[in-house]
C-alpha cells in the first residue's frame, strides 16, 4: 500500500490481537493484545465507551514494537529534491519500519537558523507520514567557524545539534557549542572526523588502499575527534553522542569514557558491521561512505561493542544521492548510501539470528527507548496513554532486498539482492497504518 499519514476519526478504536508485545521501556515481553483509541494506547477499560467496533489486526507470529525510531536521517529538503523529499524520504522510513525520524541539517540552506527549521517542520507536517525531528547545525552553514544561534535553533524546536558530514574542528569553537547546548538542554551529535588526519580519503586506510591505489581515511581520523569529545563532554559536563562509529579505537576510547561516567555515546549503522573495506575492489560506489568500510577487525569491535552497551543507538545514516551522482569514479562520487528500508533486515538478520550478539528486546530498545532517552522526546513506548506509534515486525521472515522497490527516491544501496530474515510488516503512527507489506 501507499504510505500516506491522515487524521483519524475520533472515537475510532484498533485492537491488535495476539502478538509478542515487546516494550522495553517497561520491559515487557509477552503474548497478548494492544489496544489503540483515538491515537494513542488505551486500557480495555476504554473501549466499553465506544460505539463502534474497533478495528481488528491480527500480529499472530509478529513482533508488536513500540514505532522504531532512526536518529540518523538525511532528507534532501530543502535543496536536493532530485534525491529525496521530506515526503519520500519518510514513505521509505515506513516501509522500514520507522515512525519517527531525526534528520540531519546539511541541506540548501542548511538547517542552521529557525526559519529553515519551520520550514522543515512545516513541510513535514504537511507531507510527511511519519514524525520528522530536525536537528539544527553547530556552525553557521556548516563551516564549524562561527556558532549558529543555538538558543535560537532550540526555540524553533530541534531536537539536537550536529554538523553531521561536517566537523567542527576547532576545539575552543566546540566546547561553546557543548556549552550552549548544555544551557538550552540539548545534545550535540557529532560526526567525527579529523580533517588534516584524513585529508582526501576516501577509502579506509590499509592493506586495500594500498593495493587499489585510493587514498586512504585512517581510522585515526575518527578516533582523534571521539577522543576530543569525551575531553569535551568531561569538561563541559554535557552529553556528546558520536554518530556512526566505525573503528575499533573508537569503540574502546568510548568504552573507557563511558566506565568511568563520562555523557558519551555512539551510534553503528549495519553497513560497518555487514561489510569490510575488502568490498571496495570492484571501486563500485555504492560501496563508498563516511566514515568508510574499514577491516574485519573493526566489524568484530562493533560488534562486541554491541554487545557489551557501549554502543547503544542503531540508526542508518540513510544518505540518499541520484544515480547520475553515483555512477562516476570512485574518487570523484558522493559518500553514502540509502538505508531505511534495509537497516532493520541487516540488524535483525546479523545481530539477533547469525552473530546472535543481542536478543530482539535489546535490539528494540536501540531502536526506541536508546534514541527517545538520548533526544529526551516523547516517544519509544507502549504505556498507555502514549502517541499510538507500532511497529509490527515479522522476525523470522525471509527477504530479498530489491533496490527496485524502493519508496526512497534514490537507490544507492550496496545490499540490492540480498537475502534477510526479518523485516517490518506494517507501521502505525498515531494509530493510523502509514504502511502494510
Ligand atoms: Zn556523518
Amino acid at each position: 500500500m501507499k504510505a500516506e499519514r491522515g487524521t483519524i476519526l475520533p472515537g475510532s478504536a484498533t485492537i491488535i490481537r495476539n502478538g509478542r508485545i515487546i516494550d522495553p521501556a517497561n520491559k515487557r515481553d509477552e503474548v497478548g493484545d494492544l489496544l489503540i483509541v483515538d491515537w494513542k494506547f488505551a486500557e480495555g477499560s476504554q473501549l466499553s465507551t465506544k460505539k463502534s467496533q474497533p478495528e481488528e489486526i491480527d500480529a499472530t507470529n509478529l513482533i508488536v514494537a513500540p514505532g522504531l525510531i532512526d536518529m540518523h536521517v538525511h532528507l534532501r529538503e530543502p535543496g536536493f529534491a532530485q534525491k529525496e523529499t521530506i515526503a519520500s524520504g519518510a514513505r521509505a522510513a515506513a516501509a522500514g519500519g520507522f515512525t519517527t525520524i531525526v534528520c540531519m541539517p546539511n541541506t540548501s540552506p542548511p538547517a542552521d537558523n529557525p526559519s529553515t527549521i519551520a520550514w522543515i517542520k512545516d513541510r513535514a507536517v504537511e507531507t510527511a507520514c511519519v514524525n520528522v525531528l530536525p536537528t539544527g547545525a553547530i556552525s553557521r552553514n556548516l563551516s564549524g567557524e562561527e556558532l549558529a544561534p543555538i538558543g535560537l535553533l532550540a526555540q524553533a524546536g530541534v531536537v539536537a545539534i550536529t554538523d553531521d558530514g561536517h566537523c567542527v574542528q576547532n576545539n575552543a569553537v566546540m566546547r561553546r557549542a557543548v556549552e550552549y547546548a548544555r544551557m538550552v538542554n540539548l545534545p550535540v551529535l557529532d560526526h567525527c572526523q579529523d580533517y588534516n588526519l584524513v585529508g582526501n580519503g576516501v577509502v579506509h586506510e590499509g592493506y586495500w588502499s594500498t593495493l587499489l591505489g585510493l587514498p586512504g581515511w585512517p581510522a585515526a581520523g575518527e578516533e582523534a575527534i571521539v577522543m576530543r569529545n569525551i575531553l569535551l563532554a568531561e569538561l563541559c559536563d554535557h552529553h556528546i553522542h558520536c554518530q556512526h562509529i566505525s573503528s575499533a579505537g573508537s569503540v574502546r576510547l568510548i568504552r573507557e569514557a563511558r566506565a568511568r561516567g563520562v555523557k558519551i555515546s555512539g551510534e553503528v549503522c549495519p553497513h560497518h558491521i555487514a561489510l569490510t573495506d575488502e568490498a571496495v575492489q570492484n571501486f563500485d560506489t555504492n560501496y563508498k561512505m563516511n566514515p568508510p568500510l574499514r577491516s574485519q577487525a573493526d566489524a568484530d569491535a562493533l560488534l562486541a561493542g554491541i554487545s557489551d552497551g557501549t554502543l547503544s543507538i542503531l540508526a542508518s545514516d540513510h544518505a540518499p544521492h541520484a544515480d547520475f551522482e553515483k555512477e562516476v569514479e570512485f574518487d570523484a562520487a558522493p559518500f553514502g548510501v540509502v538505508g531505511l528500508e534495509t537497516e532493520l533486515g541487516l540488524f535483525l538478520d546479523l545481530l539477533v539470528h547469525k552473530h546472535g550478539k543481542i536478543g530482539m528486546m535489546r535490539l528494540i530498545e536501540m531502536y526506541t527507548v536508546e534514541p527517545a532517552k538520548l533526544l529526551k522526546i516523547d516517544a519509544g513506548t507502549l504505556s498507555v496513554g502514549a502517541t499510538a506509534d507500532v511497529t509490527l515486525i515479522d522476525p523470522q521472515l525471509e527477504w530479498t532486498v530489491c533496490a527496485g522497490e524502493f519508496q526512497s527516491a534514490s537507490h544507492n544501496t550496496p545490499f540490492d539482492g540480498w537475502k534477510l530474515k526479518g523485516r517490518a510488516v506494517r507501521t502505525i503512527v498515531g494509530g493510523k497504518t502509514v504502511w502494510k507489506l
